[in-house]
């Protein structure tokens, strides 16, 4: 892993906002690595890679699933997650909460919004997530708690266009703060940010970054 750059990002980014290292295709030995600096919490994209990791490394390490989910794999990581922030749609949401449910514990979720351009992306519109928080259905969940919003900005140089794809998502969250999650002081973050635009991120009222490649380098896709 790249320490230095590690300990700057820890240096610039304010105490309010968490730095979750995405060690997604690394292997576990550089997760030690950053945890042997204090680094605790960390962001996988793949169920069973966060499974293999979870089983070896120090039980107190804050496990953030950060990908898409299929349900077929919630049971990989239902026992021990600390946060999903990739909810992206009633369906997943539902099958969390009843997985949840069986291990007798609350899970932390955020409700992931397609922000960016690309079509590729997941996530929730603003409408669709309305429906969801209206339903009856959604009121019954009792597993589940939703802590807040997640998305990602396009991949681009334009950082104009970063920058109002974070607005809108903090101005989703705090629609759906007043609208919905008013009594509710633990619908506090937001996630957004990488390493390519964390800083943007941060400007525009992130509370979780995660970012993966300036901590622990490039990633080899072809271990997938
Ligand atoms: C891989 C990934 C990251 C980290 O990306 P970097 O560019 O390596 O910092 C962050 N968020 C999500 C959802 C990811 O899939």
């Amino acid at each position: 892993m790249n320490v230095e750059k590690y300990q700057e990002i820890l240096r610039e980014i304010p105490e309010n906002v968490k730095l979750i290292a995405v060690s997604k295709l690394h292997p576990a030995s550089e997760v030690e690595a950053a945890y042997a600096l204090g680094q605790r919490d960390f962001g996988e994209n793949w169920a069973q890679e966060m499974r293999e990791k979870h089983e070896i490394l120090p039980q107190d390490i804050r496990w953030h699933f950060i990908g898409h989910l299929q349900t077929n794999k919630i049971k990989y990581i239902i026992p021990y997650v600390h946060l999903i922030h990739s909810i992206d749609s009633f369906k997943l949401l539902q099958e969390v909460d009843r997985q949840a449910a069986k291990h007798n514990r609350t899970v932390g979720c955020l409700l992931q919004f397609h922000v960016a351009t690309e079509e590729t992306k997941f996530g929730f519109s603003m409408d669709e997530c309305e429906q969801m928080l209206k339903s009856p259905e959604f009121s019954s969940l009792k597993n589940v708690e939703i802590k807040g919003v997640m998305g990602m900005a396009s991949f681009t140089d334009d950082t104009a266009q970063v920058r109002r794809e974070f607005q809108t998502l903090h101005g989703f969250f705090t629609k759906l703060k007043e609208e919905y999650f008013a009594e509710k002081p633990d619908f506090k973050e937001i996630s957004m940010g990488m390493t390519s635009d964390y800083p943007i991120a941060i400007e525009e009222g992130s509370t979780m970054i995660r970012v993966g490649s300036a901590i622990f380098g490039e990633r080899d896709y072809s271990k997938r």
